[in-house]
């Protein structure tokens, strides 16, 4: 069973259920290991900025690794481990590294919600495709992502073709773009994560498209898997479709994490 290591956890505010229902959760549909990645404090803006209902703060940070931890302790039957869910923010990596680098991760997932501001996965600001061009959404939104690879302060790339959340997509599909991403993946040494969270939005489709998973492939760019579960009940949604995409594009393993060691699983 291949792992899920995109888990939230009611800390961050936008999410449903105790840990311990998440654990209980995995165990029933057969898991032998998931990974907590909460939602790292909003580290870029001033305290009186930030949103509660977005991520935890800073005094909440120490007590979700803890928690993870001693779960990890009292689960022996299941392996959990300690990831995190970081917002890429250019001019921001330093301050996005102290963070990481002070608590024991077994991998750290850097995302992309955020173009110059624009919260464009934020259902609330959905307004703003229409007053800009969307070939230029697309392509800020992968220099995002290749320079999020390229700070080296990441293990995984989430959710890579986000953009495509709410169904705005370009025609023919930006296989440049794709391919500028798998190679900076490819150099940088990061892994692309396959996340079904797209197939709950109305783009419908597992984060990243088939097409882009095989370019990927073809760059010898490693994969890992998350649900992006918000609630106890998705822990492994669809994960027998993504398996079938990562099949269909190629692959035969994925990456499993211990302290920020990456190790290949059997698919
Ligand atoms: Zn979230
Ligand atoms: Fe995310
Ligand atoms: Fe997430
Ligand atoms: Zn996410």
């Amino acid at each position: 069973m291949i792992p899920d290591y995109h888990i939230h956890t009611s800390l961050c505010g936008h999410a449903g259920g105790d840990m311990e229902q998440y654990v209980e959760e995995a165990g029933k549909k057969g898991f032998k290991e998931i990974g907590f990645s909460d939602h790292v404090p909003m580290y870029w803006l001033a305290a009186e900025c930030r949103d509660p209902g977005l991520a935890m703060d800073d005094l909440e940070f120490p007590g979700y690794v803890s928690r993870v931890l001693s779960l990890r302790e009292s689960s022996p039957e299941l392996s959990i481990r300690l990831g995190v869910e970081v917002d890429y923010i250019p001019g921001w990596e330093s301050e996005a590294g102290k963070i990481i680098s002070a608590y024991p991760f077994d991998y750290v997932i850097g995302s992309v919600h955020y173009i110059d501001g624009w919260g464009f996965d934020n259902p609330a600001l959905i307004g703003e495709y229409s007053r800009r061009q969307l070939g230029e959404i697309y392509r800020q939104y992968f220099d995002l992502i290749c320079g999020a690879a390229k700070s080296g302060i990441f293990d995984v790339i989430a959710h890579p073709d986000l953009v495509k959340k709410f169904g705005y997509r370009l025609s023919p599909a930006p296989v440049e773009l794709y391919r500028r991403a798998a190679r900076a993946f490819a150099g940088a040494g990061v892994c692309l994560e396959v996340n079904t969270a797209g197939l709950r939005v109305p783009a419908g489709e597992i984060y990243p498209s088939l097409e882009f998973l095989r370019l990927c492939r073809l760059e010898g760019v490693p994969a890992s898997t998350g649900s992006d579960a918000h609630a106890p009940e998705l822990v492994g949604a669809n994960f027998s479709e993504a398996l079938e995409l990562l099949k269909e594009a190629g692959y035969d393993e994925v990456a499993v994490f211990s302290r920020r060691q990456r190790m290949m699983m059997k698919i």
